[in-house]
């Protein structure tokens, strides 16, 4: 069952090639590494299934349905995480629920359920600035889960904290992956991350950009 297909998709910024004849399948319910060198089109293919960029050519689908611009069946989680400065964790994490149309009542009940399932209860009305960064990637994980989104899209998301926060959240990861029927795109260069998340990993290989190998590391899930 396949949740999210790219067929032939290239893209190119003025004189740079960031993808070229790109084809590939995430199967629903597992989680896919995008792993390759920096440069590669790792973001810029994330974008694109997203529906924030649009590609010189090639056809995306999610659940079959071609891909014209964001969805409601898509969710990202941005690297810089992407928080409002100005707005509280309530705010940052309804912010999603507030762009589809939720009544602030409801999504403020829902982001509340989202906020203390990443471990930020009593941070509600913390601004972003008085969080520790690992506190901060916590809030935009619930927001991007708040929306129940299909697919959710994450640019290197645990870029950002130390070393020792980046393994609990891959282990928080890991149970997310195995506790709900979500597909995930994990966009990582790292291949110690991608060998500990995935099921599967996508190597792409730059110039021209293309996926060289889909590896299915066996008995890293239960
Ligand atoms: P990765 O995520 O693997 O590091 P990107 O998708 O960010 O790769 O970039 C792929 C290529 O496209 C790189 O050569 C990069 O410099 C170029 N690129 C990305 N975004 C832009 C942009 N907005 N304008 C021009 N070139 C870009
Ligand atoms: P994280 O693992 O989220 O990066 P830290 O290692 O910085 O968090 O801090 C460990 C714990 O200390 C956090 O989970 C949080 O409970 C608390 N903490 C961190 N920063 C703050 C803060 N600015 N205000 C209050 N509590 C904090």
């Amino acid at each position: 069952d396949i949740a999210v297909s790219a067929r032939s998709v290239s893209k190119t910024y003025g004189e740079t090639e960031a993808l070229r004849d790109m084809t590939i399948e995430f199967p629903r319910g597992q989680l896919t590494s995008l792993l390759g060198p920096s440069g590669c089109g790792k973001t810029t293919l994330l974008k694109i299934i997203a529906g924030l960029l649009e590609p010189n050519s090639g056809t995306i689908e999610v659940n079959g349905k071609p891909v014209t611009g964001p969805g409601e069946d898509r969710a990202f989680v941005f690297q810089d995480f992407a928080l409002l400065p100005w707005a509280s964790v309530m705010r940052n994490v309804a912010f999603g629920l507030e762009l589809r149309g939720v009544a602030k009542s409801e999504r403020e009940a829902i982001a509340a359920k989202y906020i203390a399932d990443v471990g930020l209860k009593g941070f509600e009305k913390s601004f972003p600035h008085e969080l520790s960064g690992g506190m901060r990637q916590r809030v935009g994980l619930a927001r991007a889960l708040s929306v129940n989104a299909d697919v959710l899209l994450m640019d290197e998301p645990f870029s950002a904290v130390d070393e020792q926060t980046r393994r609990k959240f891959q282990e928080d990861l890991l149970s997310l992956v195995q506790n709900e029927n979500k597909t995930f795109i994990f966009v990582t260069h790292s291949i110690e991350e991608a060998v500990y998340v995935s099921d599967q990993i996508a190597l792409l290989l730059p110039r021209p950009s293309r996926v060289s190998e889909i590896i299915r590391p066996s008995g890293l899930r239960m």
